[in-house]
């Protein structure tokens, strides 16, 4: 007994037989004894579609109009279930962002969530009354209507859960929780009882969008427990808390890859100082967000630095960096789109220094090669062609989850 918030994703809730599924596992907990807040996403791809529909009216509408328009889209599906849920016979009230107090910043499509007021839930809440909310919309100081960011309904669950201290937070989603690696390529990939918040942060960015990464910051702040399940199979899902038990051998959770990535090579730049601060500032200020770093050691013909980015990223990039050669001064700039990265992650190793070893000895093994290497805490990225991708992640999988 006790509050649980519970998110339901836009596949969730697409169909009228999954909105009725959504109310019945609604209805379920509070019948268990539960007060149930649950948020709810814009059905299947109707974001996607009125986004689509403001491009025809104007491509550059503003962005003001485009949350008004937006966040309709959660209006829907929230009004619509809580018609389901009287049909079930409970006690229920749907509320918008504003209604629900959800306070956010003025920036517009993108808005961050300041504060939540959490009176009114409460007042439905101690009526016995199931109380729906719309996820990824909120109201700034102008009373205008903003709209969190793509995926942003995962951070307004957790803002909910955080601000009303839930007992938990249940993100329900069309997969089973937070596996290994990724089920449908890599065999063997196990469903993880536990991640930690870290790790889950982790894996957020290196594209298991299982997610949205600002959830989980703000879960990690506020110690909100978090559980990541399928409305469809009514399984146990991951939790995602502070510590976790791992009965593993290896020390890792989760092996991930990431194919859309491409490097730049800048060969011959001066070895002088400065130079790595001209060229990563240049792509900073334009929003190019870089990830493996690697610079050789120089000598007097200069030194060469390499690094990632986004494979959408490329063109630009490289052509801020010709458009800036002058400056630079480099010998040649070389970029190369068939590589991926695969990684490991895992809370475990910052205590176990073996971690590294055994991943390299299973690449040499199946005799792939590593073009670069990035480690932090808790994971260990390594730069592969892309035509070797999805071998290294099973081959890396298999040496750390093989039983025995
Ligand atoms: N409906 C919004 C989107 O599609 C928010 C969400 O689903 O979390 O991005
Ligand atoms: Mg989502």
């Amino acid at each position: 007994m006790g509050l649980i918030v519970q998110k339901f994703g836009g596949t969730s809730v697409a169909d009228t037989d999954r909105l009725r599924n959504v109310a019945k596992i609604i209805t379920d907990t509070y019948k268990a004894g539960n007060q149930v807040v649950a948020v709810l996403s814009a059905q299947g791809d109707t974001t996607d579609d009125l986004i689509a529909m403001a491009g025809k009216v104007n491509p550059n509408a503003s962005n003001r109009e485009m949350d008004m328009l937006l966040s309709t889209g959660e209006q829907i599906s929230v009004s619509l279930c809580a018609m389901a849920i009287e049909a079930l016979g409970c006690p229920v009230i749907s509320l918008t962002g504003w209604q629900a107090g959800m306070f956010t910043n003025t920036v517009s499509r993108n808005a961050r969530i300041k504060r939540v007021d959490t009176e009114r839930i409460e007042a439905e809440l101690n009526q016995r009354k199931i109380v729906i909310v719309t996820g990824f919309q909120g109201i700034n100081r102008n009373q205008d209507i903003t709209t969190l960011g793509r995926g942003g309904s995962d951070t307004s669950a957790v803002a909910l859960a955080a601000a009303l201290d839930a007992e938990l937070c249940q993100i329900y989603t069309d997969v089973d929780g937070v596996y290994t690696a990724d089920p449908r390529t890599v065999k063997g990939a196990r469903k993880l009882d536990e991640v930690t918040y870290n790790e889950m942060l982790e894996l957020a960015t290196l594209g298991a969008r299982v997610l949205h990464n600002r959830s989980v910051e703000m879960a990690k702040k506020y110690n909100v427990r978090l559980e990541v399940l399928s409305s469809f199979t009514g399984h146990p899902g991951t939790k995602v808390k502070g510590v976790v038990k791992r009965m593993e051998k290896s020390y890792i959770s989760s092996v991930a890859k990431d194919k859309n990535i491409s490097r730049i090579a800048l060969i011959g730049v001066p070895n002088e100082i400065g130079t790595s601060f001209k060229v990563f500032s240049l792509l900073a200020q334009n929003h190019i967000n870089v990830d493996i770093i690697l610079q050789g050691i120089g000598h007097e013909e200069g030194k060469d630095i390499c690094f990632t980015v986004a494979e959408s990223d490329l063109l630009r990039a490289a052509g801020l960096l010709e458009d800036h050669r002058d400056e630079i001064r480099y010998a040649r700039l070389e970029t190369n789109t068939e590589i991926a990265k695969v990684s490991v992650v895992g809370a475990g190793m910052i205590n176990n220094p073996g971690v590294a070893a055994t991943l390299f000895e299973a690449l040499y093994d199946a005799n792939i090669n590593i073009n670069m290497i990035s480690t932090s805490e808790i994971k260990i990225s390594v730069l592969v062609d892309k035509k070797d991708a999805d071998k290294a992640v099973q081959v890396i999988h298999d040496k750390f989850f093989s039983i025995g």
